[in-house]
């Protein structure tokens, strides 16, 4: 596996990471948004793909450990939610230059780089 493709990977999750939390209601979380399986407050909690994710993909899992495919898939979950939460004015423009658009595009040249 190339090292440099994955470490590029990884430094993109770092915006995901960013964003999920800002986006997050943790004021009423019993579990100050730690995931827990067996809480069905968690298995019916409006942002329970947030949280999974978030709980998957922290500073405190190794992301070198994962494989390539992992850290793309995860990517792509990221890029759905940045995606859902941006306005159509972002999606019209298509030189936009706010963070999530360039971060969009960043993960779109990773993902479909050889
Ligand atoms: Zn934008």
């Amino acid at each position: 596996m190339n090292a440099q493709k994955k470490q590029q990977l990884i430094e993109l999750y770092d915006f995901a990471r960013k964003r999920i939390i800002q986006s997050m209601e943790l004021r009423h979380c019993p579990h100050a948004g730690f995931y827990n399986s067996v809480d069905e407050r968690c298995i019916y909690c409006h942002q329970g793909m947030e949280c999974v994710w978030m709980n998957h993909n922290d500073e405190l899992v190794s992301l070198e450990e994962k494989s390539e495919e992992d850290l793309k898939q995860q990517l792509l979950v990221a890029v759905d939610f940045v995606d859902s939460n941006l306005s159509p004015y972002h999606l019209t423009r298509r030189k936009c230059q706010c963070e999530n658009c360039v971060w969009l595009r960043q993960v779109n040249e990773a993902l479909n780089a050889p």
